[in-house]
């Protein structure tokens, strides 16, 4: 077995019931390394070209990396990949939180699954003790409660991933969740476990990684640590999260507005990180290992319901503040909330609302399509329709579950223009007027429009020379906020 690597990948076929365990190969290792190469190789090698996305064929993939559940900096990622329902191209997504390092404990660098179960299921991993269980109690729960109903039923230290209603009725920007606001948000994924009838992954390990010298390991994770800290990121990242860069975004003029007819909004000050500490915030919170808690848990009491939830980040703020319009953090804290429950991702999920807002506008779709009128800005309006899209509520939710792409083809009336995305997958959370290469940067992201493969926004709109470290730093103090350079 290779020191760093748990040594073993584990096969299930959810169509006959078959459990293999395998070793790793010693090859794969040293020419794809973990994580990202492991998932890409296999879907190369394994995935035929012409498997539906939604089929039993498809393979759902969890790959973890050598460094994962080690003694460093935020080793707790996780990383699925598949072919995508929502691009019909390569699903590549990944979390935080502690679900990698609880399979490495259990023995596998990766699993690969495929078939479709007959019935709603869960997968249940204590070591090598692998189990395909019934969820028939779980199923149609949100993400969050059948998160917290699997830790109560099996014991807080399971590490548990969930879909939620929108994976099981096979929304195609459907998400994984875990640990209470860690998602697995972009390509689909969650759709992917849906589409075979698995509710939810559980997995305990108590075993160990094999370290060539553990005292030099140790001793390098605890140099890492104090070098994380002494970043000069670290301290304005730390406090506020990706939420300390809201302001900023908006003054260069990279916001996305009214589904990104515009690059600029007035609210930002009310929308901020600092707001999500003033209005929102409990406790900071950590994916494992790591020392830069950016997670914010909060309570967010809205017209509509009061709700606990971690968040939001910055692209739920720029995407429901910004491309919807809500004016308050409670309501896009609210909205966070039900992307989580509904299990859609936040960015996808309010590209989706603001697109349909458009139209409604333009008069595309009509009042009756939707079931009432909407606004942007108005959040009954943004509530309602992330329930249309994510219960496929009527023929217009239908269409909306699907994407921008795929409902712009079908709505048709110049609504393809303004449906904002690549590949089929929708922009995140900036606005590229003025930022050709971040621009470039969607246009090439292997998955579709996606921030990161390459955050460049920065370059674009201040200097070539710009650190990002220093952005985010001045993002929690806006009196020392670069200034934007537009042309
Ligand atoms: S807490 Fe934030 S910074 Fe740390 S690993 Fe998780 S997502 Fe990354």
């Amino acid at each position: 077995m290779m020191d760093g690597y748990a040594g073993k990948v584990l096969r299930i076929d959810l169509s006959t019931d078959e459990i293999i365990q395998e070793p790793l190969s010693k090859k794969m290792c040293e020419e794809f390394i973990g994580g990202r190469g492991f998932v890409a190789k296999t879907l190369y090698e394994e995935l035929p070209p012409d498997t539906d996305p939604l089929g039993k064929n498809n393979l759902f993939i969890i790959a973890t990396g050598p460094l994962s559940g080690h003694f460093l900096p935020a080793s707790g990622k996780t990383h699925f990949g598949s072919k995508s329902p929502a691009t019909g191209g390569y699903a590549d997504s990944n979390m935080g939180g502690h679900f990698g390092p609880a399979l490495k404990y259990a023995g596998f660098d990766m699993a690969v699954i495929t078939g479709k179960a007959k019935t709603p299921t869960y997968l249940y991993i204590r070591d090598d003790i692998i189990e395909i269980r019934d969820a028939k109690a779980y199923w149609g729960k949100g993400s969050l409660t059948c998160e917290e109903m699997m830790k109560k039923d099996l014991g807080e230290d399971f590490q548990i991933l969930t879909i939620g209603p929108a994976g099981e009725k096979l929304v195609k920007f459907a998400c994984i969740s875990h640990d209470f606001g860690r998602q697995a948000g972009r390509t689909g994924i969650g759709a992917v476990l849906g589409s075979k009838n698995i509710k939810a992954i559980a997995v305990k390990g108590t075993g160990s990684i094999p370290v060539f010298d553990l005292k030099k390991a140790y001793a390098k994770g605890k140099q890492a640590f104090k070098k994380v800290s002494e970043k000069p990121g670290f301290k304005g990242w730390t406090p506020e999260g990706t939420a300390g860069i809201t302001d900023w975004v908006n003054e260069v003029g990279s916001f996305p507005a009214k589904n990104f007819q515009t690059s600029h909004i007035d609210h930002s000050h009310m929308i901020n990180g600092k707001k999500v500490l003033e209005r929102l915030k409990i406790t900071d919170k950590a994916c494992y290992c790591c020392p830069t808690p950016c997670g914010k848990y909060g309570k967010t009491k809205t017209s509509l319901g009061t709700a606990y939830m971690e968040g939001p980040e910055f692209e739920t703020i720029s995407l429901f503040g910004g491309s919807c319009m809500l004016e308050s953090i409670e309501e896009i804290a609210y909205a966070n909330y039900l992307c989580d429950e509904l299990g859609i991702d936040t960015i996808s999920g309010a590209s989706v609302a603001a697109f349909a807002i458009e139209c409604y506008e333009k008069g595309l779709i009509t009042k009756e399509d939707i079931g009432k009128e909407i606004k942007f800005g108005d959040f009954d309006s943004i509530v309602y329709l992330l329930d249309l899209m994510s219960l496929k509520k009527n023929a217009l939710g239908d269409l909306l579950s699907q994407g921008v792409k795929i409902a712009s083809e079908k709505i048709k009336k110049g609504s393809e223009k303004f449906a904002i995305h690549v590949k089929g997958l929708e922009w995140t959370g900036y606005e590229c007027r003025n930022a050709p290469s971040m621009m470039l940067a969607y246009m090439t992201a292997d998955i579709g429009a996606h921030h990161n493969r390459a955050w460049v926004l920065g370059h674009d709109v201040v200097g070539a020379g710009t650190n990002v470290h220093d952005l985010i730093t001045a993002g929690a103090d806006s009196d020392t906020r670069p200034k934007a350079v537009i042309n």
